[in-house]
């Protein structure tokens, strides 16, 4: 409502078709704004890991046979759901995507709705919070899928919606997310000519969407070190091999793998340790030290040439401290680079702008984040966009980042996702796009 003398002003020049669709995904969107939020903020508050979205997934499949949705199936990929919505008129086969799962982190905000969620993961207790937003996601498309719903009998073609387990990879020894729910047979049951997918993203302010035409999310793998020594007496090191000395070493020599060996001028890469377990005790020296970490990289030569240095790293340095290293990487499949098909990308940007404004839709640089989405845009064309978290006013780089447990999602990101996510629907259906 803030431009409503421009967007009157700009009505007037619109074809019919364009109009109409506009004022329509406004009518739409109001419609469910209420709900979205009380959707998001009740999954906020029930935050499930991976491949244990029970409640949730319950939640979207009451939601979607409610509403009427044919072919409802659950249990796909674990916990998956998904559900086709056929339109009256003729028009194209698409796909929309919402993830479910929430992180190993406990929340720190005093929200009403804040999560109070413990669970274990790898074996240890943890606070469970949704700190990458895919509460809002989930929100979101159950918003858009009732929006559509209303309008059934008049909308074209026909949208498969799936809610998706375990983005953030599944638990150890198990398998998920996009992969899985594709090796399931989503896709076989429902081609779709297109996918659909969206992010809240904390560098972004709230009323701002992202986007990016061709490669936008890097490549992810993980890896999994372990430094084998010979435990001892924490006052005798002579006694034993010292796997934790090793693996400091370790650490500072795998920084020169990108610093030094990587054309960082041509993309980026990037190689993180996110987890060093090694030792119980003061004054006992381990057997040995457990690392693991990710690589996300943007090119297939760039990652195989880090993966080959991690491991010559890994086991030289080890060797000259006279311990061992067993190297896995990558450690379980990663997932591959997001890429947006430019030729969707072209035509769905201008129903972004028209959503949001001109002003409000960011054109993004490379992100070194990750999504599973990547295997749904690899099987059909595919556009995944952001949706900014981070109130107006504060700067969004510095704002706690996704899976931080501050992470914050301005709930204005609702509405707008709601919004962007319609208007691209609409748009593509009745082929009024840019
Ligand atoms: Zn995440
Ligand atoms: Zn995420």
């Amino acid at each position: 409502m803030r431009h409503s003398l421009l967007v009157a002003a700009l009505l007037a020049l619109l074809p019919c078709s364009a109009l109409a669709a506009d004022a329509q995904m406004e009518a739409l969107a109001t419609k469910v704004d209420g709900k979205v939020q009380a959707w998001r903020r009740d999954i906020h508050q029930h935050p499930e890991l991976g491949n244990r979205e029970v409640r949730t997934a319950k939640l979207v499949a009451e939601h979607l046979r409610a509403l009427g949705f044919d072919d409802v199936r659950t249990g796909i990929a674990t916990t998956g759901v998904t559900a086709v919505l056929r339109g009256g008129q003729p028009g194209p086969r698409i796909a929309l995507r919402a993830d479910m799962d929430a992180l190993p982190v406990t929340e720190r905000s005093d929200l009403p709705f804040a999560s109070k969620a413990t669970s274990t993961f790898r074996g240890e207790p943890v606070g469970v919070m949704h700190a990458c937003g895919h509460d809002a996601h989930v929100g979101i498309l159950l918003g858009v899928a009732e929006a559509l719903a209303s309008i059934k009998a008049e909308l074209p073609g026909e949208i498969l919606f799936v809610f998706q387990p375990a983005e953030e990879g599944p638990p150890d020894g198990e398998e998920g997310g996009a992969e899985e729910m594709l090796a399931q047979g989503i896709f076989d049951r429902f081609k779709p000519q297109a996918v659909f997918g969206l992010h809240v993203f904390s560098t972004l302010n709230a009323g701002q969407v992202g986007w990016r035409s061709g490669p936008a999310m890097a490549a992810s793998d993980r890896f999994n070190i372990v430094v084998q020594g010979r435990q001892t007496h924490g006052s005798r090191p002579w006694g034993g091999v010292d796997p934790i000395v090793a693996s400091a070493d370790l650490i500072g020599t795998a920084q020169t793998i990108v610093s030094r060996r990587q054309d960082i001028s041509r993309l980026p890469v990037v190689l993180s340790f996110g987890a060093i377990k090694g030792g119980i005790r003061y004054n006992i020296i381990p057997d040995a030290v457990e690392l693991v970490g990710t690589i996300r990289t943007f090119d297939e030569g760039m990652r195989q040439a880090v993966f080959a240095d991690l491991k010559n790293v890994a086991e030289s340095v080890a060797k000259a401290h006279g311990a061992t290293a067993v190297v896995k990487v990558p450690d379980t499949k990663g997932n591959p680079v997001t890429a947006n098909d430019p030729a969707l990308t072209a035509r769905v940007v201008p129903s972004l702008r028209k959503a949001v404004g001109d002003a409000n839709v960011v054109e993004m640089g490379l992100v070194m984040g990750a999504e599973d989405f990547s295997f749904y845009a690899r099987e059909v064309p595919g556009f995944f966009f952001f949706v900014g978290a981070t109130p107006r006013g504060q700067d969004a780089i510095k704002a706690p980042s996704n899976h931080s447990p501050e992470f914050f999602l301005d709930e204005e990101a609702l509405k707008v996702g709601t919004r962007a996510m319609l208007q691209v629907v609409l748009d593509h259906q009745h082929g009024t796009g840019g």
